[in-house]
């Protein structure tokens, strides 16, 4: 997609926005529809377009979620028992005719009374509930208005790897790609009962990776590391020689390398998400040991273990 002129960038707005709908999708995911006269005006210019979600404080309304331009600063200058949480989301679907937005939430730690606010607000949300969610007031391109999904016209391969957390934005991106496309998408669930059917084009197979089993329960991230390794194996990229890579600390810095300038090039293009350590761990299997181009791989840490 050409870059839009300045007259034409989205501007980032918060959108007040109630609950229509919640459905559960299967053990760890809620999907909440989400609508709002303003809604009309939203706008998603990719696959895995993100968005911030507010959620009022216990005790306060959404009407506490400042807006306009510098809602940021005002946001930041509210006191902590008012100022109302942000978390980053990815939206599933958007159906513009009807201002309708779709949310796929993980519900993680909600039954083992540790969730945190937005997976324990979820798994209860119910019509009429009021957020507001932050996002492009129309279609934009790129990195700042929050889609990373742009594979070259070079690709012949994609791989996509991710957790339950990147499952809705594989989802989206999946279902929209053209049906020539070729590649392996790795998911990996808490249950196979999360396991879900998606349209996806012939050449394109999905792995779905079940770390519940009946011995046990398979850490975290294993099995993208061992699925992400056959595939790439199957794709034939060569191992064992370096490239540089710098050392990322998951636990004081983000963990966020996406192609830099325009869309990368080359044959194999990689989209990854989900655990900062995993996505690290993955970040080595492809750059260093499978010599993949960092400039081919958006690597994206979607959450950290231990951290809000
Ligand atoms: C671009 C982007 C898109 C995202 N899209 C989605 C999406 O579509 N759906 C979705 O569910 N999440 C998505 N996430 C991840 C989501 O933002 C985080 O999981 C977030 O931390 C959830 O907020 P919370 O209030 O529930 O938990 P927090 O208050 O942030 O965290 C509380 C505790 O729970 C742990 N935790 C957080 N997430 C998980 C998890 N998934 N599994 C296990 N423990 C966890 C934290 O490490 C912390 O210890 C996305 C993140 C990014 C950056």
């Amino acid at each position: 997609m050409a870059e839009r002129s300045g007259a034409q960038r989205p501007r980032y707005l918060v959108f007040p926005a109630r609950v229509a709908r919640a459905e559960r999708l299967g053990p760890s995911f809620a999907r909440i529809t989400f609508t709002g006269e303003q809604l009309h005006r939203f706008g998603t210019g990719g696959d895995d377009q993100r968005v911030k979600l507010a959620l009022p404080r216990p005790g306060r309304t959404v009407a506490d979620m400042p807006s306009g331009e510098n809602w940021y600063t005002r946001w930041l200058e509210l006191p902590d028992e008012i100022r109302p949480t942000l978390r980053t989301y990815t939206v599933r679907a958007f159906r513009e005719r009807e201002a309708e937005l779709d949310i796929d939430f993980v519900l993680h730690g909600v039954e083992e009374g540790h969730g945190g606010p937005a997976s324990t607000w979820a798994a209860t949300a119910a019509p009429g509930d009021e957020v507001a969610l932050l996002g492009p007031d129309r279609p934009g391109t790129g990195r700042m208005w929050g889609c990373e999904w742009s594979p070259p016209s070079t690709a012949r391969q994609l791989v996509l790897a991710g957790d339950e957390t990147a499952v809705p934005a594989m989802a989206a991106i999946v279902e929209s790609l053209p049906h020539d496309s070729r590649g392996v998408v790795c998911a990996e669930v808490p249950t196979a009962a999360d396991v879900q059917t998606w349209r996806s084009p012939r050449g394109v197979e999905v792995r779905w990776l079940v770390r519940q089993r009946a011995g046990g329960t398979v850490p975290h991230g294993a099995l993208l590391e061992e699925t992400v390794t056959e595939v790439l194996g199957e794709f034939g990229s060569r191992g064992g020689a370096h490239s540089g890579l710098e050392d990322v600390d998951v636990d004081t810095a983000t963990l966020w390398e996406v192609p830099d300038s325009g869309p990368a090039s080359g044959e194999v293009y990689g989209w990854l998400a989900g655990e900062a350590a995993v996505i690290k761990r993955l970040r080595r299997i492809l750059v260093q040991e499978h010599r993949v181009p960092r400039t081919a791989v958006a690597f994206m840490g979607y959450w950290r273990e231990g951290r809000s």
